[in-house]
């Protein structure tokens, strides 16, 4: 009746079995399905993940590159149980000190930031920072390259066709809607752009400004297609002089490709920053950081004084509106400043660079002695295994690659314990070690030779 991926994962076959009849899916988000079924995990430590058939896996997924420390690192653990023994609650539903030491923090830390409000999600952060931008300059469209990920919500899931032939021309791309159920009116809306491609860029940002409040963008496409710096730069540029904002989204980059994330890497400062993942040292967060200037706007009154002309009719009699439950959760941002922290560590973070950049160099020698075109892409403690050659440097590039070999060879390295969502990027911690690395190397080299039968 159940056809486990292995025979030694009939557990999890069996636990997906039954979650199917009462979650869409059996997955409580899309992006977590795997065919024929995900694997169920039961137990963590460090960089190990254990599934419920007791199979061990080196995890590269880490929540998406949340736990930049691993599973349960000590000191995250015991800054969640001190703080809440001391609290004596989870959440106070209040202003509490945490909130401040952690806004002090990361203002210290990226160049961008002079004020810092909380959210729970990086999602909530991108649509937060959106709404800022258009209250702040009174223009209601937005800009986003294509494939770029800022959380699936209306106004950003669109992108280009990824059938070559149907994308469109880079200067007029043909959106496509990335869901069911989004309206025509929110993706009038937003406007595409073609990634590390300054001329098309700059044509279609001249030809809209009027009406673009923000563009918004990832550093690093997927966390591992790098801006390239001259686009950084030039689109830094390009932004303030026709009076458009410029949000960096840096969910994922954020304390991953330095403590200031990728705009302290860069050298540019953005008007607004979006944080997530890694910030909650594995618990829900999200937050934007800006100017003085541009987050006053979040005051109770909405700053009305800071409004721009255009604004100031548009909210004449309302303030910003930002809420939520639990944001600024005690609790979160204590394992946040712990899991901050510990990368502040003298060596930590050049550590975490070398053990990435061994596993890539590992891994590119490997494929070619099987004479397999490969490059590994990415900067810092993420990479990706792209199995074509050529340059690849957005969205239509990635879309052109034949991934069939790489999926099926995904598959022998999750039936050899080496943890990554089938195409997958690769995300490290300072948990994993010289072993995991080696037991890496060699779990690719018997998938290789599996798929090739050899
Ligand atoms: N932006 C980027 C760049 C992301 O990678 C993600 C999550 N993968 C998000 C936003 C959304 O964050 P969350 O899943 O916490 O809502």
């Amino acid at each position: 009746e159940f056809h486990p991926l292995d025979e030694k994962m009939r557990k999890s076959a069996e636990l997906f079995d039954q979650a199917k009849k009462v979650i869409p899916g059996g997955v409580t988000a899309n992006i977590k399905y795997i065919d024929p079924h995900p694997i169920v995990m039961e137990k963590a430590e460090g960089s190990k993940l254990y599934d419920v058939d007791q199979n061990e896996y080196i995890d590269y997924l880490l929540s998406y590159g949340a736990l930049i420390h691993g599973h349960g690192h000590q000191s995250v653990y015991e800054a969640v149980m001190t703080q809440m023994q001391e609290a004596g609650t989870t959440i106070f539903g209040t202003p509490h000190k945490l909130e401040t030491t952690m806004a002090e923090k990361l203002i210290s830390l990226y160049p961008g930031m002079e004020m810092v409000r909380y959210t729970n999600s990086g999602l909530e952060a991108t649509l937060l920072a959106l709404r800022v931008a258009k209250a702040y300059t009174g223009k209601s469209k937005i800009a986003k390259f294509e494939g770029h990920y800022h959380g699936g919500y209306d106004q950003v899931l669109l992108s280009v066709n990824p059938d070559h032939e149907k994308a469109g021309e880079t200067v007029k791309p043909n959106p496509v809607p990335e869901s069911l159920g989004l309206p025509e009116y929110y993706q009038e809306n937003t406007i595409i752009l073609p990634f590390n491609d300054f001329p098309s860029t700059e044509k279609i940002l001249r030809a809209n400004s009027a009406q673009i409040s923000a563009i918004i963008m990832e550093p690093v496409q997927g966390g591992f297609i790098p801006a390239e710096e001259e686009f950084m730069k030039s689109l830094r540029s390009l932004t303030e002089e026709l009076g458009i904002l410029l949000i960096l989204d840096e969910v994922k980059t954020g304390f991953r490709l330095s403590l200031g994330g990728a705009q302290m890497v860069y050298g540019i400062e953005p008007d607004l920053t979006a944080l997530g993942k890694v910030l909650g040292g594995g618990f829900p967060v999200g937050a934007i950081g800006g100017s003085k200037k541009i987050m006053e706007i979040l005051a109770p009154d909405g700053g009305k004084d800071i409004l721009t002309a255009g604004a100031e009719n548009q909210h004449k009699h309302h303030a910003l509106f930002h809420s939520g439950t639990y944001n600024g959760h005690p609790t979160v941002l204590a394992a946040g400043l712990a899991t901050i922290e510990l990368l502040e560590n003298e060596d930590t973070m050049d550590d975490l660079f070398a053990k990435t950049k061994s596993l890539r160099d590992q891994l590119e020698e490997l494929y070619s002695r099987y004479g397999i075109s490969m490059q590994t892409i990415g900067l810092g403690s993420i990479f990706n295994i792209i199995l074509a050659e050529g340059e690849i440097k957005n969205y239509r590039d990635m879309a052109k690659v034949d991934s069939s070999l790489r999926k099926e060879i995904d598959y022998e390295l999750l039936k050899l314990g080496v943890y990554t969502k089938p195409l997958n990027r690769y995300s490290l911690s300072t948990a994993h070690t010289e072993k995991d690395i080696a037991r890496t190397v060699e779990a690719h080299e018997q998938a290789i030779r599996t798929v090739q039968n050899c």
